[in-house]
């Protein structure tokens, strides 16, 4: 069991709190601030219990200079303090007398949010190579470190692993969160146990499918990785996305799990995934010169059958072209199914959590994952290393 939060007395102490405010920004405006949300509970613990909280995150790719004004964490620290309806201090810098002063200023109860880590990468990639002379300076801020970015748990960085390395440390709430709901699903699953998968490229999914065989009961593939292993499975599937370099290990899959792995039987499909000139029919019906774009009825009935036994079920990648209203129809149908069922519903991050909470499903799974990248990690079997320098109690 890692440390936590609650291990600590955080009374006058100054901690800092790495946190996930990695969110979409357009002209200015956050498009969406769930992230900020799922942040609060850990950040409210921190000021209920009188500590100095400094918070670091990233924000964004910096690679020149540029990049730096749209991907400032201003906008974050404003609402931030509305959601928490109390001043945020923001520090438009990662370092310096600017910091130091701000930091050696606060009275308990405070709340200050440095400017985005990842500025200390225009010069040597100092956040994310996690250069040890800056994890050391941003430890000399505090006096204990809390990782609370499930986001950027499986990534190296300074403002993780090395802090982490260097302060007494825990998880905050959300990471507890995380690991409770995925964790407990993947390697002690209530059954059975039903794993969907989707998204377009096999390749990015090699390792999930290898390790996920040995846990689930079922895996049900549809979106653009499933053509790879239709076509591995000896169907014509026309024109639609083909990873070639993965068939292999599709037969593979395919021969030894026989019974698990369960592909669409219908699709909806066009010419281009331009047009809307949409039809839908069965596989072994596509035409050369067509694509599936989504999974069909006949398929989300399948899907079904498995899903409505299952107690417990993992999803990652939309089984369809979910952008467009045209190929949106089966990862919506699988929202609704399984928000119907008396089972643990789990969402992997990313494309699969924007498209539920697009389509307003947000309150009607067990969990949705706040790190499309890190639970894809925990998928295929590996390690956090954002998680694992914690010190277990
Ligand atoms: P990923 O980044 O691997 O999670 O893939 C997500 C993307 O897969 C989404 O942008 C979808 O539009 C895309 N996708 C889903 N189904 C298909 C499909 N049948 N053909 C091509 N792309 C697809």
């Amino acid at each position: 069991m890692k440390k936590t939060i609650r291990d600590y007395d955080l009374k006058d102490k100054k901690v800092i709190i790495r946190v996930d405010f990695n969110v979409p920004i357009k002209d200015g405006v956050i498009t969406d601030d769930n992230r900020i949300k799922e942040s609060l509970e850990t950040i409210n613990y921190a000021i209920d219990g009188c500590a100095k909280v400094i918070l670091l995150s990233h924000l964004g790719r910096i690679k020149v200079e540029e990049d730096k004004a749209k991907n400032t964490l201003k906008p974050v620290s404003v609402r931030l303090s509305e959601l928490l309806n109390k001043e945020v201090r923001f520090i438009p810098e990662t370092r310096g007398e600017l910091v130091e002063d701000a930091i050696n200023n606060m009275s308990s109860g405070d709340i200050i949010l440095l400017e985005n880590t990842r500025y200390e990468d225009l010069e040597g990639k100092k956040e994310s190579s996690n250069d040890l002379d800056l994890a050391k300076y941003w430890a000399s801020l505090g006096d204990i470190y809390i990782n609370d970015a499930f986001g950027t748990s499986h990534r190296e960085h300074a403002s993780n692993v090395g802090i982490a390395s260097i302060l007494p440390n825990g998880i905050g709430f959300l990471i507890e969160k995380e690991l409770e709901n995925l964790m407990d699903a993947i390697e002690n699953p209530e059954r059975p146990f039903t794993v969907i998968l989707g998204g377009s490229k096999v390749s990015d999914k090699i390792n999930v499918v290898t390790n996920i065989a040995t846990k689930a009961d079922y895996i049900l593939i549809g979106g653009g990785m499933a053509y790879t292993f239709l076509k591995a499975s000896g169907v014509n599937i026309g024109s639609s996305l083909l990873d070639s370099e993965s068939i292999e290990f599709c037969k593979e899959m395919l021969e030894k799990y026989p019974d698990k792995i369960i592909l669409p039987i219908d699709v909806i499909c066009s010419e281009s995934i331009e047009t809307k000139n949409c039809r839908e029919c069965f596989i072994t019906d596509l035409k050369d010169n067509e694509m599936g774009l989504d999974i069909g009825n006949a398929t989300v009935k399948l899907f079904k059958q498995h899903l409505e036994n299952s107690k417990t079920i993992i999803w990652n990648g939309p089984v369809g072209v979910f952008e467009q209203e045209e190929y949106a129809n089966g990862t919506k149908q699988l929202c609704e199914i399984l928000s119907t069922l008396d089972a643990k519903t789990i969402l992997g991050g990313g494309d699969t959590a924007s498209a539920a909470i697009n389509f307003g499903y947000k309150a009607k799974f067990t969990h949705i994952s706040t790190g499309g990248g890190a639970s894809l990690e925990l998928l295929e079997g590996k390690k956090l290393p954002g998680i694992e320098i914690i010190n277990n109690k």
